[in-house]
């Protein structure tokens, strides 16, 4: 192993060995198929990592289940105490681990930190949480009679997450449940399983140390098979899904035909509308920052812009400058701005994708390549791409598919309603952004006849959620919340509760069934 890679490894208690144990319910195992961890900016292999047989995620089941009677016994202020304890832990990891996520992931140092910053940042919401996950005191119809709205812990809950946020997905997901009180099974991406592995040992530390069953946020690395069991497992009530469409689809329609939960968190082909007013200093950056950004990888990436006519060539003109000037190499050295797709597969796709742009006769104003030059040649690097297709046809794969990879493809409208339109024209609805400074157009945008998106951001890009407010999309993206507004609610199963705390049993709606 490279030294750079052990020394990151080292600092997060990670042993460089050849196998690593990918499985964990209080105790690290795993003796199933093996997960290859490989760098994508150099192709050096990090780690072979053991997933989960199928008895080993039995018993991790059955020790989660354990470990929820457990936890739902302790007061939601205590488990927020718990969650206290495991950002400081995580705080005091940042830089290490978010150098994992650059060395695994491929995304730049500074959005690796970033992410793990997120997970910091939901567990300081999830401890004020723990204090307010307050139920309802409801009007009673009948005389002494009260109605409460009750919150109490679903159980164990299922969290599978995708290659592109492996620490902070889980960190959404983990906090709040926890707080309300659930056991935790995760299966993250087998791509990245060793920043998995990093957070869980970090969150596994805090619980032992507080006698708190490891099966509250139990690890159960491994591919299809290990989710596929999961999703169809009777002992998981919520299914909490980050993904692409296809594989959120079949797992959607498998929990729901056993009357499971979901939260799908699916993907996402975001658009910016930048109009004639627009403040040209701001809008270009953020364009810049949510096209090339984890190049290309976020599901909020902006992947499709809609100028309008009067600004458009000097946009293109200044966001071309700033494509020409970026700092591509290795995502873990000081001033790169793009680092590598995370895999040869990706490469793949990102190349597909042009093919398609080509063949339709689309311009290819500027990238279109794999960098071929020596010292990329290890790694998954590709040029980022701004095209502008021969039409705006929606139903064309070229706008209406997520190609998670940095190409933006332009359209130039004229009225700010057409633009609208195309905007909402796409299967997904995660994120959207409008560029004015005009208050009309703004109340247009974020209204009944405006952006359909479940992000809907005025002079801010697309790509960069806080944790504060809800995050999900719409339509073919899911429907799920997570993280800030009510996406709480989600994580227990609520009761209505009548008592009567009068001498007489009158029924609703002033029935009468006396004998
Ligand atoms: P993916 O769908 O290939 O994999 C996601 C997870 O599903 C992985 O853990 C994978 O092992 C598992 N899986 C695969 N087949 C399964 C099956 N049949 N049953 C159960 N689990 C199965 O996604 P990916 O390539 O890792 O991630 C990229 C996608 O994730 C993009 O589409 C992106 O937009 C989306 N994403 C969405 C959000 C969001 O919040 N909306 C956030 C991050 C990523």
């Amino acid at each position: 192993l490279s030294s750079r890679a052990s020394g990151i490894l080292s600092a997060l208690d990670i042993p460089s060995s050849c196998e690593i144990p990918g499985v964990y319910d209080g105790r690290w195992k795993g003796s199933g198929e093996t997960l290859e961890s490989v760098c994508p900016t150099t192709g050096e292999v990090l780690a072979h990592v053991r997933s989960a047989t199928p008895s080993e995620l039995r018993e991790a089941l059955e020790k989660s289940k354990d470990a929820h009677l457990f936890l739902r016994k302790m007061p939601a202020p205590a488990r927020g105490e718990i969650l206290r304890q495991i950002r400081e832990a995580l705080a005091a990891k940042r830089d290490p681990l978010g150098a994992l996520v650059s060395l695994e992931m491929g995304k730049i140092k500074t959005e690796g930190v970033g992410e793990v910053q997120e997970f910091v940042d939901i567990c300081d919401y999830a401890v004020g949480l723990s204090r307010m996950m307050n139920g309802r005191v409801v009007a009673s119809e009948r005389p002494g009679h009260t109605i409460l709205e009750v919150p109490n812990p679903l159980g164990v809950v299922g969290i599978l997450t995708a290659f592109n946020f492996p620490v902070a997905v889980y960190g959404w997901n983990f906090s709040l449940s926890f707080a309300a009180g659930n056991a935790n099974v995760w299966k993250p991406s087998p791509s990245t399983p060793l920043c998995s592995i990093a957070v869980t040992k970090i969150i596994a530390q805090v619980l032992e140390k507080n006698g708190i069953p490891g099966a509250v946020s139990a690890l159960l690395s491994g591919g299809k098979n290990v989710g596929e069991t999961l999703v169809g497992s009777p002992d998981i009530p919520l299914v909490s899904f980050t993904g692409s469409e296809a594989v959120g689809r079949v797992v959607g329609k498998a929990v729901q035909s056993r009357f499971g939960k979901t939260i799908l968190e699916l993907g996402g082909n975001n658009a910016s509308i930048v109009m004639p007013d627009a403040d040209l200093s701001m809008a270009v950056p953020a364009v810049f920052f949510g096209a090339v950004g984890t190049a290309g990888q976020r599901c909020t990436s902006t992947r499709r812009l809609y100028l309008h006519r009067s600004i458009a060539p000097q946009f293109l003109d200044a966001l071309q400058k700033l494509y020409v000037s970026l700092r591509i190499g290795d995502p873990l050295v000081q001033g790169t701005l793009l680092g590598p797709l995370h895999t040869r597969a990706a490469v793949g796709v990102y190349a597909e994708a042009i093919r398609q742009l080509r063949e339709q006769g689309a311009h290819i104003l500027t990238g279109g390549q794999k960098y071929d030059q020596a010292e990329f040649d290890q790694g998954n690097f590709v040029q980022p791409t701004i095209a502008i297709p021969k039409h705006v046809d929606p139903a064309d794969a070229i706008w209406s598919t997520e190609t998670f990879a940095p190409i933006l493809n332009v359209a130039i409208f004229d009225e700010l309603e057409q633009a609208i339109s195309w905007n909402n024209s796409v299967p997904q609805g995660l994120s959207s952004s409008l560029w004015t400074q005009d208050l009309r157009s703004v109340g247009k945008w974020i209204g009944p006849e405006g952006s359909d998106t479940g992000i809907v951001n005025v002079n801010v890009g697309t790509s960069g959620a806080e944790i504060g407010a809800a995050f999900g999309g719409n339509k073919s993206t899911g429907w799920g919340r997570e993280s800030g507004g009510d996406a709480w609610k989600q994580y227990v199963r609520w009761s209505a509760c009548t008592i009567n705390f009068s001498d007489a049993a009158p029924l609703a709606q002033g029935v009468d069934f006396s004998a």
